[in-house]
């Protein structure tokens, strides 16, 4: 978890405001925001550099941003972006002519509608109808657990290579059975940054009449322009049905938009829906959402213009070359190891004194950079995650010094430690109690988090927060988050 600050509550004014006091409102509430530009912000935003190319997506988001996608016939300009951008994307990843896509809000929504789509194009009757599951490694994203949990398909989930951290094909070759609907392989994973063995994967998927989505989200806009060989991972590889790729991280384009490309329009039936059966106008959706702003996919489709070909070879060049600069020089900071070699412009660092990690990051945020702080999972320990960004290339030198004088500062402290109370208290805790909004707030309180009423008020520095989250099994933790969440979503919490 990161800090975060929310602005005090204010009710509808009662005199409209003028243009230049909502400038200046807007000016103080991103005070506290992480910046979107200048290459030292290392996660959650992707910053080209490129003046010309913000210029124009600025621009085009904000002529767009009134339009309706909702009905493709009524706004075809956002239907000629939106299959342009597909082509694009079908060149870039070796697809046939028969492929075909879709613009969403983002790599989750990609994610969500591949899972929807593999689910419902499990033949009627089957096993896989009757109890949908998909094979996962440990290190898929995210986005996989929240399309279980909306869809009910269950995730069967996979060790990966406990050294490299890439998915084991054997082992997920053995947990596909009748109820698979999916196989899922990352081009590279977010947490790690490796790209798994997708031709073994994508094989075995095959054999058993399975689909086989690659996670592209954040390496799809990348990897297709470095030189390098990577290992194959596009639709060059027999057996992969569908691929996402976010334009909104390495496409370097304004948030709101991804893409989900399907090998044929058949793999793709499951998440077009139309309805007739209400008294309304007739629906017609490709993604979840139905009223759809053209603005991200103008403003993608702007920055794609303005880069070209030409622009993103060079970007990804640069943001690759950052990424290994940053790599050697970690591994000459006495405390610090890269936790994989990365395959794409991804790195995890982690520290010799687990507890450090997260004091890195808190003092690295004091010192105008911002670094992720990733909790321990199965082998790996808790990492600093990286993305690193065309901008970021020029300042590797200043990054790594200020890296190296924050490490030197954090080990010359004792080791980041809990309350012992604390710890034992988590450790004990039974999950079920946590859903007792009382019992949260009690927990809340004994780690200093209690806000004003129900609110909750987090501290400058997370450290101690993570070295907490920490100490508690995965469920708790997702209780204790989603009570964080519930609490700072409250209007009381303002
Ligand atoms: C970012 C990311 C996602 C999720 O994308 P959002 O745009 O944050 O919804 C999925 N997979 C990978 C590998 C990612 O890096």
């Amino acid at each position: 978890m990161s800090s975060v600050t929310t602005p005090s509550s204010s009710s509808t004014p009662a005199t409209p405001a003028t243009a230049a006091q909502v400038r200046a409102r807007l000016e103080t509430l991103r005070a506290h925001d992480l910046p979107v530009h200048g290459g030292r912000t290392l996660a959650y935003v992707y910053d080209s550099g490129v003046a010309e190319a913000d210029a124009a997506g600025r621009e085009a988001l904000a002529a767009f941003g009134g339009t309706n996608g909702l009905d493709p016939t009524a706004f075809p300009s956002i239907l000629a972006m939106e299959q342009e951008l597909v082509a694009v994307a079908r060149d870039l990843l070796d697809g046939p002519a028969t492929t075909v896509g879709v613009a969403t809000s983002g790599g989750t929504e990609s994610i969500l509608l591949a899972v929807l789509a593999a689910r419902d194009g499990a033949p009627a009757g089957s096993p896989a109808a009757a109890a949908p599951s998909m094979v996962l490694p440990s290190t898929a994203h995210a986005a996989f657990h929240k399309a279980a949990h909306y869809f009910g398909v269950r995730p069967v989930v996979v060790d990966v290579d406990p050294v490299g951290f890439r998915a084991d094909p054997e082992a997920m070759t053995a947990a596909i059975d009748e109820t698979t609907v999916l196989v899922v392989a990352s081009a590279p994973s977010y947490a790690h940054g490796v790209i798994d063995p997708i031709p073994q994967i994508a094989a075995a998927a095959a054999a058993r009449g399975v689909r086989c989505h690659v996670d592209a989200c954040i390496g799809g806009w990348v990897l297709p322009f470095l030189d390098e060989t990577t290992p194959a991972w596009t639709f060059a590889v027999d057996g992969v049905t569908s691929i996402s790729l976010d334009l909104h991280k390495y496409g370097y384009t304004p948030k709101g938009a991804s893409l989900l490309l399907h090998r044929t329009p058949a793999l793709r039936r499951g998440h077009l829906f139309a309805t007739a059966d209400w008294p309304g106008y007739a629906v017609l959706n490709t993604t979840t959402q139905s009223t759809r702003s053209g603005g991200p996919i103008a403003a993608a489709w702007a920055v794609v213009q303005v880069l070209g070909r030409a622009g993103y070879v060079s970007l990804a060049r640069a943001a690759r070359e950052a990424t290994l600069a940053v790599a050697e020089g970690v591994r000459g900071i006495p405390g610090l190891r890269v936790v994989a070699d990365p395959d794409s412009t991804l790195l995890a660092i982690a520290a010799d004194r687990p507890g450090d990690a997260y004091r890195i990051a808190d003092a690295m945020v004091a010192r105008g950079w911002f670094v992720q702080p990733q909790l321990p999972y199965a082998e790996t320990p808790p990492t600093l995650h990286l993305s690193l960004s065309a901008a970021t290339a020029p300042l590797v030198p200043e990054f790594l010094a200020t890296l190296g004088d924050v490490v030197a500062q954090v080990r010359s402290q004792p080791p980041l430690s809990v309350p012992a109370g604390l710890g034992g208290m988590l450790a004990a805790l039974d999950v079920a109690a946590l859903a007792d909004d009382a019992v949260l707030d009690a927990l809340l309180a004994a780690a200093g988090l209690a806000g004003d009423g129900s609110g909750i008020s987090l501290p400058d520095g997370m450290a101690e927060v993570n070295a907490l989250l920490e100490l508690a099994p995965v469920p708790v933790r997702e209780a204790l988050l989603l009570g964080v969440l519930d609490r700072l979503t409250r209007p009381t919490s303002r």
